[in-house]
């Protein structure tokens, strides 16, 4: 880098300083001491001096690397850029990453531990010690372990931000309690890749592609948002072409090559009948299709008397998927068929390099969305394109996550709250039934920690979830671990604040592309103090006010929880370095960066650091591919070592040993495979049909709980899609960040111009959207980037609070009313919108935004999917203009009828709980936190 000696200054410190390349990203020699003029400062050419330090975004679940500038003469966080050196977002964010700065520095930020003082809910916030929150959490926690109620301790988490930390943290504590927010995000799509290939995502080569299609919005909002926009971007600039089925014109269908606006839930149609274009044109890959489609248990299970042959199998999937012509995927979806025929064509041709990937979306939309997920891989295997480079690999051959010193072994319980019998197939836990299952007595919590978590507002039935946390026998302790004020927050015991994006440790990969990486996440503020000499014992002391980071939080509640090692808890959470001592959070790290990770060593050696030296210094590694190869995994060899033991059955060429799969023969060479039972890719699923769904055993369409045919138009009937993201907000946690409610503060429901002038109202206008359950009110927006006959309104927004002066950051949230009016009704009203503020930052007088977008999840009731377990978001509404009574942002809720929609889906289930096996689940399908074998049979 060269040095361009602009002007010499005098530094506050007296010593001559000289401003450096103002043009590109500082090279990382020049870190410790990075130089930029202060633009407040203009005309005057006034240096500031820097230390950058690495960290990783932690708002959203792409893990973007940022570079933390702290400011030596402050001795604080200046602002947050890119960080060029992190393989996945290479020196790009979007607004969201520097954005972190405003959270940082946010007025209205929660400093201290606060405990309730009144009932929960009153809002009556008193501040206490972390040493109260830890001994009263320890306490509850030690007796139910003791007493062998393991169940009534549970996690439950929202934004995660790391790998493998708190399952460790939960196995310790032998329970099965890690709860999570999948099923209202990507449950569905999860079990649509699982069941054809025992890992639940997808991992596309986007730069290196012929053809790409996407089922979500992935440049502008969706999965992995920056990191794959990037090399969509090359992929299309390198000449493929770049399909996006949506319903609505997001950003990224604006982008593309085609957009197919298919009616949502009828996509599985259209792909289905891509594949038997595949499939009747001879586009397919057979090749691959033979080779690893485990077609000969197909045919012997499902079609014994017929010819056991490939070609046999391609004739009965021609018979199978007869009814999937252009013109039935055509009427179905509302595209064209020549749309259809044109894009199968181009699928076919780009073969290996085809890539694809779905997320939320339609999967998350719609009854039986996993089936579009499975339809979409159906496209991957018949191009022969897993895993290639330009297709689309499972996510576990693009992830790395290293293993820490002393794993804990699974816990020996079960947690029916999670997984209940109803469910056996859930691909995550049934999380937004927690309310029911406690109301019908199901269980209690004794210890309940939401964390970065917002059901009060995030999932549907929000007031169930305000029940259920009020309820002092259901719910005994509760701790909300918390950077921001939240909804959910307000009815907690204790408010726990914890580190944003530069206040805190985690280690992150994500499968941006087709490489491995790691990220690691760090308190910037006690690095940068530590290298000046000035070494502390915890991250709170370089955190504002008593900010804990939660690593440090865990480790110490687990030594109170086992003070004396006992319980055999304490042990996980000594240092592996100084034995008998409580580890030291960089100790954890230390040891997997030494022991767990491929090529660090080296890499960090070869410029004279430790691994952890090294990555506090650059925050990130790619691991070297002849250390982790990425492509076609499923054809590493096993060695004979591997094959001592082992059985190969003759018809499957599936290897065991002791019954248990590990690997399978192909072509006469044995080969791991893919974690399936078949150790192939499922296009038949003995899993399914074994476990109460033979009819979905291959897969098919089903036709979605808002189906066209279920739309009483001429009634006033509209399908609402509730669940599209801004690539501007933070699901729940922007509240604190000015910029970007700045940018994004309302959320107006688009309605096509048809559909207005037969409703009656123009952009701007007052509409009421009634659902099953009750209704909302919110402004119009007229467009004609929606298909007709379908209504959406972003999720982001309508974040309220209940209090003048505390709650949700007045940057996001309006003042409301909100209370159960009589038995089972709640209603909400807005008393005061956003308004400007006085604080400590001048810009919180200058709010011009009033509305702040309108809640409609409260309106919602839970549609858990029978098999998959997802929230199946899609609503049917009316919309009509508003009545004379409406205000904008009033909601109504009828929570019997929601009880009685519950009641309703949950009869769609086919509980298998008088197996001969005894097994509550397949032993094959993956768990977030999986316990022991022992654990999946019932007693
Ligand atoms: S995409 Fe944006 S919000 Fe997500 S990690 Fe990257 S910079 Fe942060």
């Amino acid at each position: 880098m060269t040095e361009i000696p602009l002007e010499q200054h005098i530094a506050p410190s007296g010593e001559q300083m000289t401003v450096r390349d103002l043009a590109s990203c500082p090279p990382p020699e020049q870190w410790h001491d990075w130089v930029e003029y202060d633009a407040k400062a203009w005309p005057r050419k006034v240096e500031r001096h820097y230390a950058i330090i690495p960290t990783i975004c932690f708002n959203c679940e792409a893990a973007c690397g940022l570079m933390a500038y702290v400011d030596k003469e402050t001795g604080r966080v200046k602002k947050f850029e890119g960080n060029p050196y992190h393989p996945g977002s290479r020196g790009r964010n979007c607004a969201k990453g520097p954005a972190t700065i405003n959270q940082v520095n946010d007025p209205e930020r929660i400093l201290y531990p606060l405990k309730r003082g009144g009932k929960r809910g009153e809002g009556k916030w008193e501040r206490t010690t972390w040493d109260e929150v830890l001994d009263t959490f320890a306490t509850k926690i030690r007796a139910a372990i003791l007493e062998d109620r393991r169940n009534e301790v549970m996690y439950h988490v929202g934004r995660p931000g790391h790998d493998g930390y708190m399952e460790r943290v939960l196995g310790a504590w032998g329970v099965d309690g890690h709860n999570s927010h999948t099923n209202v995000c990507s449950s569905s799509a999860r079990f649509g890749y699982q069941i054809w290939c025992g890992m639940d995502r997808p991992s596309p080569d986007h730069a290196n592609a012929r053809f790409i299609l996407l089922i979500s919005s992935h440049l502008e909002t969706g999965h992995y948002f920056n990191p794959q926009a990037q090399r969509i971007i090359e992929g299309k600039m390198n000449g493929a072409k770049l399909a996006v089925m949506d319903p609505r014109l997001s950003n990224t269908a604006s982008m593309a090559d085609y957009w197919l606006p298919t009616w949502p839930g009828s996509e599985t149609a259209v792909l289905l009948a891509m594949a038997r274009i595949l499939l009747v044109e001879n586009l397919y890959n057979r090749d691959y299709t033979q080779r690893w489609v485990n077609w000969q248990e197909y045919l012997a299970t499902e079609h014994p008397t017929e010819p056991q042959t490939f070609d046999h199998f391609i004739t009965v999937l021609l018979d199978l998927y007869a009814e999937y012509t252009p013109s039935f995927a055509a009427r179905e979806s509302g595209l064209e068929e020549e749309t259809i025929i044109d894009i199968a064509r181009q699928i076919g041709h780009a073969g290996t390099a085809f890539a694809a990937h779905t997320w939320r979306a339609a999967t998350a939309g719609n009854l039986g969305g996993w089936q579009v997920a499975r339809a979409l891989w159906f496209l991957s295997v018949l191009t022969g394109s897993i895993g290639t480079p330009g297709g689309t690999a499972p996510n576990v051959w693009n992830k790395f996550v290293p293993a820490p010193f002393l794993k804990p072994g699974p816990s020996e319980v079960w947690n029916e709250l999670l997984f209940p019998p109803e469910y056996p197939l859930a691909n995550y836990e049934m999380s937004i039934l927690l309310p029911y299952f406690l109301k019908e007595g199901r269980g209690k919590l004794a210890a309940y920690f939401t964390r970065v978590y917002n059901p009060v507002w995030t999932n549907p039935d929000g007031t169930a979830w305000i029940e259920m946390l009020t309820n002092e026998q259901q719910v005994e302790l509760h701790a909300a671990l918390t950077p921001v004020w939240s909804e959910t927050a307000w009815y907690a015991d204790y408010v726990l604040p914890m580190g944003v994006a530069s206040e805190r440790h985690d280690l992150m990969s994500q499968e941006t592309h087709a490489a491995r990486w790691i990220g690691f996440r760090q308190p910037v503020l006690r690095v940068y103090k530590e290298r000046n000499g000035e070494p502390m014992e915890y991250t709170y002391q370089a955190n504002p006010g008593e900010v804990w980071e939660e690593d440090e939080f865990w480790i110490e509640l687990s030594w109170r929880i086992d003070p004396d090692g006992s319980l055999g808890i304490r042990k996980y959470f000594e240092s592996p370095y100084r034995p008998g001592h409580k580890l030291a959070i960089e100790e954890y790290y230390r040891w997997i960066f030494e022991n767990s990770v491929p090529g660090l060593p080296e890499a960090a050696a070869q410029e004279q650091l430790t691994p952890l030296e090294y990555m506090r210094t650059y925050g990130s590694f790619e691991i070297p591919v002849d250390k982790a190869p990425v492509f076609t995994l499923n054809e590493r060899e096993l060695k004979s070592v591997d094959l001592d033991g082992t059985k190969v059955d003759t018809l499957s060429g599936r290897i065991t040993r002791n019954g248990a799969p590990v690997g399978v023969m192909v072509d006469g060479k044995a080969y791991e495979g893919f974690p399936t039972p078949s150790r192939k890719l499922e296009f038949y699923s003995a899993t399914l049909k074994e476990w109460g769904w033979p009819e979905y055993a291959v897969p098919g369409y089903i036709h979605s709980h808002v189906h066209r045919d279920t739309m009483n138009y001429d009634m006033g009937e509209y399908l609402l899609i509730p669940t599209f993201r801004l690539p501007t907000l933070i699901h729940t946690r922007s509240g604190n960040a000015k910029w970007l409610y700045e940018i994004s503060n309302a959320n107006p429901v688009w309605i096509h111009p048809v559909d207005a002038e037969r409703i009656g109202v123009q952009t701007g206008d007052l509409a009421r959207l009634t659902t099953e359950i009750g209704y909302f009110v919110n402004r119009v927006w007229v467009i004609d980037g929606i298909r007709p006959g379908i209504v959406a309104c972003s999720h982001h927004l309508g974040r309220w609070r209940l209090e003048t002066g505390q709650g949700t950051d007045r940057w996001a949230s309006a003042l409301v009313e909100l209370a159960k009016v009589n038995d089972g009704i709640w209603r909400m009203r807005q008393l005061e919108g956003i308004q400007p503020f006085t604080s400590d930052d001048p810009d919180s007088a200058r709010i011009f935004w009033r509305e702040g977008g309108v809640h409609q999840n409260l309106t919602f009731p839970v549609h858990p999917d029978p098999v998959s377990g997802m929230h199946c978001w899609h609503q049917k509404v009316t919309v009509e203009p508003a009545h004379h009574e409406d205000a904008y942002g009033d909601v109504y809720v009828d929570t019997r009828k929601a009880h009685m929609v519950y009641q309703e889906w949950l009869a769609l289930t086919r509980p298998q709980t008088q197996r001969p096996d005894g097994l509550r689940r397949p032993l094959w399908m993956i768990r977030p936190y999986r316990p022991a074998a022992s654990a999946f049979k019932r007693e």
